[in-house]
């Protein structure tokens, strides 16, 4: 079958063809292995990093490629695109965000030439707490300052990629909610070092889950850290975090339409091919229409992952865009997954065909990294202008 034709307004030619080399090395049978066995890539990963890859996004006087958002995002889309899932690597590219806009220069010097050599890994980063979930400025871990260390009390739960992972940003409250004259003040972020932490003052317990995640709860019991990493302002983690969400949910956005045009491919080729009643399936309007909605679904959605790139990458305020970006992505893959499952009929169901496998991956950017509503909610209150709901 011919290439699916789609509308990219910079289509990145060169970029887009080695990162089909570099996937291509990794055959479906590779996803489908990791996907049954819950294993995690590690060869793809590797392949990645030494790419470079996922250093897209550092500047280049700390060893990364300095590319713009818009590049970084391509690399992620074609991840998802070939039948792999970027789930497994894309804080590496995104997390190191954090430090570059907040880190003083001597953690900026410490820490991103590692991570952009691979050497150090950035993959994680710690803000649902089982309690308290989308309601952030309610957290209850806490880092307490005793001398030249903070001590950390407390819980997370689903915080992903932490067995494949140096390095961990945590956002844990230091001044209490009852004495700030703002919600979302009294947080602080740190850069928490796991190599040293699992095992004295920081525990973790997997989450098996449905989407072929490694993610896993995370308990604090006086863990201890240097009061040097915490990073940027004590008090205003929560705003340094919220600094690097454009960037993230553009990335998920991306990933979600990389998913979404592997779903179409899959489709269209299996309707055109299988026959039923002496026909191709694909010939039926009852079969062609679910595909080609969820194709225009996707093109729009791939329009605003660009905007949203490009003010990113010109500077500009970016928040609309990058929210509305990962809704549309996140809804047109997941409508994209349905209209290949339905495609395959039975066939859909059988791991060999990776359907069910990427159906199940592309159901959790209805929730994470940000669910469906609260975006709504930033939409309604932000950029509408209504009543806050909470
Ligand atoms: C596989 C996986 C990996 C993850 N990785 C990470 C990670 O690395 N780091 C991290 O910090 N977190 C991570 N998360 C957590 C994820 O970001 C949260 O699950 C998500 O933000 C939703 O929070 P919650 O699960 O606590 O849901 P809740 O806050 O309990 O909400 C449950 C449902 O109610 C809805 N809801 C809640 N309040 C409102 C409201 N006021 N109006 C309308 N609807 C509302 C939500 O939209 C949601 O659908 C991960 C989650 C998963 C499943």
């Amino acid at each position: 079958m011919a290439q699916l034709k789609t509308t990219a307004p910079d289509s990145h030619d060169d970029l887009r063809d080695a990162m089909r080399a570099l996937c291509a090395e990794f055959p479906p049978e590779y996803h489908r292995k990791h996907g049954a066995a819950e294993t995690y890539p590690v060869e793809f990963v590797d392949a990645l990093t030494k790419g470079g890859w996922l250093a897209a996004m550092i500047p280049e006087e700390f060893g990364g490629s300095g590319l713009g958002l818009t590049e970084a995002s391509i690399i992620m889309e074609e991840i998802c695109r070939s039948g792999g899932n970027a789930g497994h690597c894309h804080g590496q590219m995104y997390n190191m965000g954090t430090l570059l806009r907040h880190g003083s220069d001597v953690q900026k010097q410490k820490y991103l030439p590692g991570i952009a050599s691979g050497e150090l890994r950035l993959q994680s980063m710690a803000v649902t707490e089982p309690t308290t979930g989308t309601d952030t400025t309610k957290l209850k871990t806490t880092a307490v300052k005793k001398g030249d260390r903070y001590v950390i009390n407390g819980q997370k739960v689903f915080i992903s990629r932490l067995e494949h992972s140096d390095l961990m940003i945590l956002l844990a409250r230091t001044t209490p909610l009852a004495d700030v004259k703002r919600k979302a003040l009294g947080m602080s972020i740190f850069i928490v070092d796991l190599r040293d932490a699992i095992g004295n003052g920081m525990e973790i317990r997997p989450i098996a889950n449905m989407a072929g995640h490694e993610t896993a709860e995370v308990f604090f019991d006086n863990l201890e850290i240097p009061a040097e990493n915490l990073i940027g302002t004590e008090g205003k983690g929560f705003y340094h975090i919220l600094d690097g969400l454009n960037a993230e949910r553009t990335l998920i956005a991306a990933e979600c339409i990389g998913d979404g045009y592997w779903f179409v491919d899959k489709a269209r080729t299996y309707a055109s091919e299988r026959v039923v009643f002496d026909r191709p399936i694909g010939q039926n309007q009852g079969v062609q229409f679910p595909i080609a909605k969820s194709f225009v679904a996707i093109e729009a959605a791939n329009l605003m992952r660009f905007e949203s790139c490009r003010r990113f990458d010109a500077g500009e305020d970016c928040g609309a865009q990058a929210n509305m970006a990962k809704m549309l992505a996140a809804d047109a893959s997941w409508e994209a997954a349905n209209a290949c499952i339905q495609t395959y009929g039975g066939f859909g169901f059988a791991k060999e065909y990776d359907i069910e496998r990427k159906f199940r991956e592309a159901r959790l950017y209805q929730v994470a990294p940000v669910s469906t509503n609260l975006i709504l909610s930033y939409v309604a209150e932000h950029i509408l202008g209504m009543p806050r709901s909470f």
